[in-house]
């Protein structure tokens, strides 16, 4: 098969990681005789120090125009001032909405040899095999208005949780579609005791589940869902929720598995190229030393294989040796080892 993937390796530790996830898919690609051309381009920082914005019209264009766009990680001290007018994040939302993704796929899987990497005590992460779904182009963070204004001598903020129901319709749908692939469980996270917008998600999640009676669903309050990612985390198979909920769970359910670096997502619209990068951000505190961990993003090529590019096969052979070189005991520093990016990243390929 060809494919153009768009590769913006980002701010900090962004190129050391997406370096070692292009050399697997260059390897992958050897092997099964496939024609994968990557264009590299600016996107965050290092797109303001060269066009003044963090996302330029040309670049948007051009993941628009892929097959699917890998991302490193962008940000940094450098550009962190919270009242600058442009900063390296407006790249990230520019992305998702240019690219219409509006599901964010984060799986947890917690390797037997890293439990005690993870805070929680070892017998609450036996089995833990979680798909989180965060709705990513709706919701709190893009609601209208939004804004300051004075009321009553006071200054005022507003935000605004916003969902038509087709929002909500198609982000659940891929819930189920994916949960078929799985366990067949979705739990719909929403705080519908409250919230009118989560009385829609909740009304919607529901008829979505009457479509899909091979499916088990049930609905969670978000508060709720908080205390049990801790306390029952394998309990969890599929989990869908709104955009703000999902930011905040998915940073929750990424610590079980004990290091950020460890992450992969997947971000995906109606047919457009998909967004795959690692959860992690730019960590300037050990950018440029070659110490990262380049799994996160070895695993979102991955995931890029799969629901981009078709390659199943392929995709499940990455996984496998990611997994037999945590078995073997290759590590980074962030899990206690002494490997570098570019080793470990050598670690997965020598087992591919
Ligand atoms: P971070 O994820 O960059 O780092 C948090 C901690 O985890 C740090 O100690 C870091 O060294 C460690 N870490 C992260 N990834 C690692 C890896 N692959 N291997 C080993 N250790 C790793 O989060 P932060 O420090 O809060 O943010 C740093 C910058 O990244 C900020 O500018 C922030 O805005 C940005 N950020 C970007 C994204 C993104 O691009 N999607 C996401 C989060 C944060």
């Amino acid at each position: 098969m060809k494919a153009t993937i768009v590769v913006l390796p980002g701010d900090g530790i962004g190129p050391e990681v997406t370096a070692e996830a292009l050399r697997v898919l260059g390897a992958v690609a050897r092997k099964g005789g496939h024609e994968l051309r990557f264009e590299e381009r600016l996107m965050g920082g290092c797109s303001i120090d060269a066009h003044g914005v963090a996302l330029t019209p040309e670049v948007l264009r051009d993941c628009q125009a892929a097959d699917a766009v890998l991302l490193g990680a962008v940000g940094g001290p450098k550009w962190d001032d919270p009242r600058a007018k442009v900063r390296p994040e407006q790249g990230l939302l520019g992305l998702r909405k240019g690219l219409g993704v509006f599901a964010n796929l984060r799986p947890v899987r917690v390797h037997p040899a890293l439990v005690d990497a993870s805070p929680l005590k070892a017998d609450r992460l036996v089995g833990v095999d979680i798909l989180v779904i965060r709705e990513l182009t709706g919701g709190l963070y893009f609601g209208e208005p939004k804004g300051r204004h004075m009321k009553d001598g006071h200054e005022h903020a507003v935000d605004t949780l916003d969902y038509a129901d087709y929002e909500v319709r198609r982000v659940t749908e891929l819930a189920f579609r994916l949960a078929k692939g799985r366990r067949r469980k979705v739990t719909s996270v929403d705080k519908a005791n409250v919230l009118e917008s989560s009385r829609l998600w909740r009304q919607v999640a529901t008829a979505v589940g009457q479509e899909n009676p091979d499916v088990a669903l049930d609905h969670m309050l978000v508060d709720t869902a908080a205390m049990r990612l801790v306390q029952a985390p394998a309990s969890f198979d599929v989990l869908v929720t709104e955009n703000m909920f999902g930011d905040i769970l998915t940073d929750e359910a990424a610590v079980l598995a004990g290091s950020m670096g460890m992450l992969p997502s997947a971000s995906l619209g109606a047919g457009g190229p998909g967004l795959y990068e690692p959860i992690h951000g730019s960590a300037p505190d050990i950018a440029g030393k070659g110490i990262a961990n380049p799994l996160g993003t070895i695993l979102s090529a991955a995931m890029m294989l799969r629901h981009s590019l078709g390659l199943e096969e392929e995709a499940a052979a990455v996984e496998r040796a990611a997994e037999a070189a945590i078995t073997g005991g290759a590590r980074t520093a962030d899990l206690g080892g002494t490997l570098s990016t570019r080793a470990m990243a050598d670690e997965v390929l020598r087992r591919l």
